[in-house]
Order: structure tokens, then sequence, then C-alpha cells
């Protein structure tokens, strides 16, 4: 179902995934003076916490959703593994603005890295592999060091091989009878950056600050916003490529990655808020999570502009455990828990926000303090 119209406060936001991206979702709808309804399988999801109403359920469950979808004047998503044909069922029969395909296209890396080809837009060189040898055969092409990715289900860097060489692919025993692979070359960075952007359901369109990401065992490690290198006009032209081929409702970040001679790539999508653009939540006059409602809401979104230069860092179990009692120590720290109640040394638990008028500066001390080195 398509909707022309905006829709206003006390309407009912219905979010499927109830986890950080939810929570916070649910936040700014509130504020808003929004309804929501979340649905999630854990008993304990954060977002439980903040919503009018919470359906436990798993995603898979056709008709868990479709009672969250009757109770709802949109239907929104957090969570991008959701079922093709359920998706589609419920794109047909209630008011879903962010729509199947795209997400579908995105939820497997061949497609989405087809799609963005097709675009126009960069793209590392890749193939979709299903043995050692079609290793071997895209390694004669474009060499090593390569990286074996899971087409489906990845996150964080999980489901990843990185090869330096044809003696990793033997050690490292890749289950190609398990499941789907692609190969691609692997790029030698000189960063990774990342552009956020909101598309209402009215089809305007609001982009974010240029954010540079840091990265330590393939899980996001802190976000500086602005980036410090000037690559927005270049990165907002890739995007707009992706848009057009491809339709966007709500907000979503495109991944890049830009190699030590300076060439950009699109490395991933996300069609949902994404952990580089939690800064905005202290720094811009929007977050990403207000451009997110007021889209799938249809209201009208205002250019995004940024307060201050910002530090984002997220809180892993390993890093709450180091810092529990200290977290409000540093008054510039503004701390974000999102409640999980099971905390694991990899698993994102929080974020800190700290904004500052000297990046370089907050580095050091942030090194200082966050990590307990001098
Ligand atoms: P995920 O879905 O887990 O985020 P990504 O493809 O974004 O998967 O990979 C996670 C991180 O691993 C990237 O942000 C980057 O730091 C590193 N990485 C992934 N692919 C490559 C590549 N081809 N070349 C260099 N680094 C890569
Ligand atoms: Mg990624």
């Amino acid at each position: 179902m398509t909707l022309s119209k905006r829709l206003y406060p006390p309407a009912v936001i219905g979010i499927i995934g109830g986890g950080q991206l939810g929570k916070m979702l649910a936040q700014s709808a509130q504020r808003m003076g929004y309804k929501v309804t979340v649905l999630d399988p854990s008993e304990d999801a954060p977002a439980r916490a903040v919503c009018h109403t919470f359906i436990h359920a798993e995603f898979s469950d056709e008709e868990a959703l479709i009672k969250l979808s009757v109770m709802s004047d949109v239907v929104t998503y957090e969570f991008e593994n959701i079922d093709a044909h359920i998706l589609r069922n419920l794109v047909s029969d209630y008011y879903v603005p962010q729509g199947a395909e795209t997400v579908l296209t995105l939820q497997n890396r061949t497609t989405e890295k087809n799609a963005i080809k097709a675009s126009g837009a960069a793209v590392v060189p890749f193939e979709n592999i299903s043995s050692g040898d079609d290793v071997k055969t895209f390694a004669d092409k474009h060499s090593y060091p390569l990286i074996v990715k899971t087409t489906t289900g990845g996150y964080d860097g999980k489901g990843q091989y990185y090869l330096e060489s044809e003696a990793d692919l033997a050690d490292e025993n890749i289950p190609f009878e398990d499941t789907e692979f692609i190969v691609e070359k692997y790029i030698n960075l000189e960063r990774e950056v990342s552009l956020t952007a909101a598309r209402s359901a009215g089809g305007e369109i609001t982009y974010f600050p240029l954010q540079e990401n840091l990265h330590r065992d393939q899980i996001l490690y802190r976000t500086i916003a602005p980036a410090r290198v000037n690559y927005f006009d270049q990165a907002k032209a890739e995007a707009e490529k992706i848009i057009d081929a491809m339709l966007f409702v709500g907000v979503f970040t495109i991944e890049f990655f830009i190699d030590k001679d300076g060439e950009l790539y699109v490395n991933e999508i996300a069609p949902r808020p994404h952990n580089s653009a939690h800064y905005t939540i202290e720094a811009c006059n929007i977050s990403q999570f207000d451009a997110h409602i007021l889209s799938v809401t249809n209201q009208p979104l205002p250019e995004v502009y940024q307060h201050k230069d910002a530090i984002m860092m997220n809180l892993l179990g390993e890093d709450l455990d180091r810092l529990d009692l200290e977290l409000f120590d540093y008054s510039e720290w503004n701390v974000h828990l999102y409640g999980k109640s099971d905390r694991k040394p990899a698993r994102k638990m929080g974020h800190v926000t700290i904004l500052t008028d000297d990046i370089d500066e907050e580095l050091v001390k942030l090194k200082k303090n966050f990590e307990k080195e001098s």
C-alpha cells in the first residue's frame, strides 16, 4: 500500500526489531508524540522498555507480524533479514513505506553488489563462488590478498575469511558446502567513510555529514564526524547513482572504502539506521532516528547541519568490563547504554558520543581514558 498523506501523532509506528536501533527509533518517535509498537524475539529486547506495546515473537512468525501491522498506522523495520515472502505480503496489505525489494536485494551480498555495480557506482572486484578452485581462478586474475564473505547473514565481520595467500585458503577450511560465498579483492585501505541519507515517503532527500569509521577486528570502533577527508561530494555523487537505481524510503547508510590511491569504492548499504550515524543524536539538528521517523510518516525533512565535531565510540562488553564504574566520570561523554542484559566481550552494549572543538586533542585524551593507555 502507498500513502500520500502525512501521518501525525498519535499515529502508531510499528517497528520490526527491538535492538538498540529499534530502541533509539522508538525514543525519537515518542518524543514527537507518536505511539510505538515493537516486535522482537527477545524477551528483554532493548526497545521493550521504551515502547507502548511489545509483541514477543519470532521474525518468521507471519501471524505476529500481521498483528503488529494491524495495530500500526505505519510499519518499519530496523532488522534487515525478514523473510522475502512474509515481507512482500506485509507490503501488499499494509503501509510499509520502505517496501520489500530494496531490503531483499541488500540481504544478499551478491545481489547487493550487482545492484550497486549496475547503478554505475564503483565496487571492488568481486565474484560469486562455490569452491576453493573458484577462489584460485579469481586470484589468478586479481591476485592476493582476498577476502571471502558469506553472501547472507554476515555482520560485524562475521562469516569473513581473510586470505593473504593460497596457503590461507587451505588453512581456513571455508565451509563451501554449507552456504554461499563471494570473494573480493582485499583493499589496501587508506580510510573508511560512510554517508547516511534519508528519503521521505514523499521523495524528499536529506544527507548527513560524511562520517569516518575506524574498525577493530572488523567491528566499528569509532566514528569521527565530519570525516577528516574531503570526499563528501564524491560520496554523494555515488549515493545519487544508487538512489536513482534503488528505491529507498527512510534512513540508509552507504559504507565506502578509500584505497591508498585515493579511489572511492562502495562497500555495502544498510537500509536502516546505522552505527556510524549514532553521533547525530547529539551533534546534528536532527538525528538519523528522527530522520527515519519523519521519512516514514511522510513529514518534511530539514536540511541537516552539524553543531559541533563529534567522536562516537562503541561500548562493547569488554569495554564495559573495564569502564563500568567510570563511564560517568568524564562529563564530556554522552553515555548511551542499550539495556542488554547479556554482556559478551564483542557485543555492542552501548556507545559514547563526545562533542569537541579539537578532534585530535580529544582522540589523545580518549586513548588515555577509554583504553587506559598512556
Ligand atoms: P559487515 O557486514 O560485517 O559489516 P563488511 O563487508 O562491511 O561486512 O566488512 C567489515 C569490515 O571488514 C569493513 O568495514 C572493513 O574494515 C573490512 N573489510 C571488508 N571487506 C574488505 C575489503 N575488500 N578490503 C579491505 N577491508 C575490508
Ligand atoms: Mg560493514
